[in-house]
């Protein structure tokens, strides 16, 4: 498999300007890749057709060669599909109600005692609610993994009511800060079973609901997806049994079906083979193309440097507004304390103004707030930023006034500290090289 697209790939080399059969070669391995990574077809389509069309229209940015900036494309359009970052779980609020869902043998029980063991890692305390009442066993398999763990487990092997046991599960465990319900996978019918998780849905009526899809099922993957969100909101999506040579590419349909992002991934029997989701990884996985990451890096590197120079530019002739500002605080986090970088600036050393260099983290944390509540036209043009101005964006970053003031004014100083530096030239890309 990969092998064919990363050959394809390393025609690319060294081709300053892509033709277009060359895109659609590339194109066609990346569906070749994905439909054998068990993507659905029309997701395929959908996604080609965008690589296709940003491949032949965009120009690289400087500094990259037109076959990373293919990879970046393809990656990021794969990315926009399944989220960026390892969210993981956001335990924000009391009682945090987990509702597992999904098939029988999809690994809904073993999910949930890995689900344990994390968040029991993280400090949490979290109980189980068993309200499996098909699978035979169901509260035995519960309660071997929990009771190693000193997990609070509910359930009754007695009880066939599962809308009861969640009831009295709910009362056993009120105070609890986090709360995993474990359910059924199987009924006589399909129908049945949805109409049971739409009932305990409103009983429950959980904070995340997560549904778990065997990574090895392929296409299903989206019709159970569609199936389940009848019955609740799918908040996010395991995908266990990526241990073997499955790719789990069937799961993007279940991410596109309900939108929810993927969360966490199972990679085998034993409690710890449990993983935040990587979305790189995964994709690298279902292109069959282990180098992504190294591009990538180096494609964002050279659009950073672009940025940067373009911030330093508009520094040094003046023309510093507050995007530049905001650029600046982003590049910090990467190259460094502003100190740092103002003072590979020649000439400039001495007159950094204070302020900059008694940047802490928290505070250019909390000025990125404040300039994200402010308007396109706000931070184009800082001038028009008057007391009603202030009121809201200070209202809208939940800081006070005078905070938002003490940003403007540390915008004016760093301005004024510019000014004088204009007429110097641009500052060559091969300074920002070096920093
Ligand atoms: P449930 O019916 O949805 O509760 O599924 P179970 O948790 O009982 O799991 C069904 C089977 O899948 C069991 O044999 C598990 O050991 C197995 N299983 C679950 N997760 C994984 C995984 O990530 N990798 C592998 N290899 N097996 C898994
Ligand atoms: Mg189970």
């Amino acid at each position: 498999l990969g092998e064919n697209l990363t050959n394809t790939m390393k025609k690319l080399v060294g081709m300053s300007v892509i033709d277009k059969k060359t895109i659609k070669e590339v194109v066609k391995e990346i569906q070749r890749a994905l439909i054998q990574s068990d993507v659905n077809i029309a997701l395929v389509l959908n996604l080609s057709k965008k690589i296709e069309k940003r491949a032949l229209e965009e120009e690289p940015p400087k500094g990259i060669t037109p076959r990373e900036y293919v990879i970046t494309i393809i990656y990021e359009e794969m990315v926009n599909l399944l989220g960026r970052e390892a969210v993981g779980l956001d335990i924000n609020q009391k009682p945090y109600k987990i509702l597992f869902l999904g098939l029988q043998g999809s690994g809904k029980t073993t999910t949930i005692g890995k689900m344990c063991r994390f968040l029991q890692k993280k400090g949490f305390n979290p109980a189980v609610v068993c309200t499996d009442t098909w699978r035979p066993a169901a509260y035995e398999q519960l309660k071997q993994l929990t009771e190693e763990m000193q997990i609070p487990l509910y359930g009754d092997p007695e009880n066939k009511d599962a809308l009861d046991l969640a009831k009295k599960g709910l009362n056993e465990f009120k105070n609890k800060k986090v709360i995993i319900f474990d359910t059924a996978g199987r009924h006589k019918e399909e129908s049945d079973l949805i109409a049971e998780m739409d009932q305990l849905d409103d009983i429950i009526q959980p904070t995340e609901a997560i549904l778990v899809i065997d990574g090895t099922i392929g296409q299903q993957a989206g019709e159970q997806a569609k199936a389940f969100s009848q019955a609740t909101d799918i908040g996010s999506i395991i995908i266990t049994k990526l241990d073997g040579s499955a790719k789990g590419g069937g799961a993007m349909s279940a991410v596109a079906e309900t939108g929810a992002p993927i969360k966490f991934i199972g990679t085998g029997e034993r409690i710890d083979d449990f993983e935040l989701f990587d979305p790189e990884r995964f994709i690298s996985r279902l292109l069959g193309m282990g180098d992504i990451r190294s591009l990538i890096e180096k494609a964002e590197e050279n659009i950073d440097e672009d940025i940067a120079e373009k911030t330093m530019n508009n520094m040094m002739s003046g023309k510093f507004s507050l995007i530049d500002m905001k650029n600046q605080f982003d590049m910090m986090g990467k190259m460094g304390p502003m100190q740092q970088v103002l003072n590979m600036i020649p000439g400039l050393g001495g007159k950094i103004p204070k302020e900059a260099s008694k940047m802490t983290e928290d505070k250019i944390d909390s000025f990125k707030v404040m300039l994200s509540s402010m308007t396109q036209e706000e931070l184009e043009n800082p001038k028009i930023i008057k007391q009603s101005r202030i009121q809201r964006i200070a209202r809208g970053a939940g800081v006070d006034e005078s905070e938002v003031r003490a940003l403007l004014k540390y915008y004016n100083n760093t301005k004024k500290a510019m000014k004088g530096f204009g007429g110097r030239g641009r500052l060559r890309g091969s300074t920002m090289n070096r920093m």
